[in-house]
């Protein structure tokens, strides 16, 4: 689960990690106040949203910059009104871009330099590392492949967390010295404190800067959070906004079920995360690509069967479905239930593959052939896929 800059900055307020003076406000009528509460008389102007590179964004009415940097309150309220409701289209948002509901002011930083910090799972050696580099606001996946020397890493014992002399470390690698660096190792040590207690899987500064009077500054803010750590985070949990997530993923959660959006035409409908892997590099194997990665559980109800089924269909890049249920403690007597019960409430206008094998196959499959529903069998996995592609092939053909 991902948040917004000005939640993250709040935590980071939480932790000990400087950031600048701000105010966020959603809506018109919120701006002069929002903006009376920003010292210093510079105001940067920045449109929320669950992406990155806004700096550099475009919105799609024409207007640039998802980040202002303004020098009176009219300006910076004319900005704010520019951006609220606008689309900004960023390196990470896609051509569709983002609806802005969100205006956080912030106080302004005179910046002398700018760097790059971030946390994050290191899943090669099952550790948390430390990423710091002095090529900050920029693009860290260009230094990273150009000039790796000006990357420092430190991996962290999860079991006994960051110490002082591996702050120490990066302090220096970033060239830090006196003040400087104790503020730098103060910020970095609580970051980590951060990213434990919450169970981030990114948090992220950039630009953390170095201002020209003496500070150590997070300007940028983004932080991620692990989804299945969320049950004992309450606090997490309130501070997501749906309105930056795929509907269906949203609809998918409040039925318990695994999905996840992706850009292909074959939707799939699976029992179990391995098993749904597996069915997607099937799919793509025989010539078709996946509309989506759905585990509906090892003990699916009809209710989730047909949720999952109502979800599916309504992706209209969706040109055909295959359900693969391996029957173990799901029994395939109840996916062929859901499937029934989901054709009475939802219309399956696209060609549907079912492969069913294990617990109460027979029965499955009795209940299929006697609903008078147009099902295609498949016998194995990649009977399944190959008969999946090759009927979206044709759907799409005679759809065309
Ligand atoms: P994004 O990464 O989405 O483009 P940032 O928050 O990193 O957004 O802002 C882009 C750039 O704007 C930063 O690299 C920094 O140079 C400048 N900036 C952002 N916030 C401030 C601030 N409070 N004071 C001065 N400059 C800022
Ligand atoms: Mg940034």
């Amino acid at each position: 689960m991902n948040i917004h800059e000005y939640q993250a900055k709040q935590l980071f307020a939480e932790f000990g990690i400087p950031v600048p003076a701000g105010a966020a406000c959603h809506k018109e009528e919120e701006f002069a106040a929002a903006a009376d509460q920003i010292p210093g008389g510079i105001w940067v102007v920045k449109a929320q949203i669950h992406a990155g590179g806004r700096g550099k964004g475009t919105f799609t009415d024409g207007y640039k910059g998802g980040v202002q940097v303004t020098k009176t309150k009219e300006d910076a309220i004319a900005a704010a009104k520019k951006m609220l409701g606008n689309t900004l289209v960023t390196k990470q948002t896609g051509p569709a871009g983002r609806v802005v509901r969100t205006i956080y002011f912030n106080e302004a930083c005179s910046i002398k330099h700018e760097y790059y910090l971030a946390i994050l799972l290191d899943r090669s050696c099952s550790k948390p590392v430390v990423i710091a580099s002095t090529e900050g606001g920029m693009n860290i996946e260009e230094v990273a492949e150009k000039t790796p020397e000006k990357i420092a890493k430190v991996w962290i014992d999860p079991a006994i967390g960051m110490r002082a002399y591996q702050a120490t470390e990066l302090a220096f690698r970033l060239g830090f010295v006196g003040d400087e660096a104790k503020q730098f190792k103060k910020l970095v040590l609580n970051l980590y404190k951060l990213y434990a207690a919450k169970d981030c899987t990114l948090v992220e500064i950039n630009p953390m800067v170095a201002t020209n009077d003496g500070k150590i500054v997070a300007l940028d803010a983004k932080v991620s959070f692990d989804d299945n750590s969320l049950f004992r985070h309450p606090e997490v949990e309130a501070l997501r906004d749906i309105t930056e997530e795929d509907p269906k993923e949203v609809e998918a959660r409040k039925f318990d079920l695994n999905y996840i959006a992706l850009d292909g035409s074959i939707a799939c409908l699976v029992n179990g995360a391995g098993l749904a892997m597996s069915t997607m590099d099937i799919i793509k194997y025989c010539g078709g690509s996946p509309a989506n990665f759905l585990d509906v559980g090892g003990s699916a109800t009809v209710e989730q069967v047909t949720a999952a089924f109502r979800i599916i269909t309504q992706d209209p890049h969706v040109k055909g479905i295959l359900v693969n249920i391996f029957g173990g403690i799901m029994s395939c007597l109840t996916i062929a239930e859901g499937i029934v019960e989901a054709a009475k409430t939802v219309e399956i206008k696209v060609p549907l593959v079912v492969r069913l094998e294990g617990n109460q196959v027979e029965e499955g499959k009795k209940v299929l052939a006697e609903s008078g529903l147009k099902i295609t069998p498949a016998d194995s996995l990649i009977d399944g896929a190959r008969k999946a592609v090759a009927e979206v092939n044709a759907f799409v053909a005679a759809n065309k």
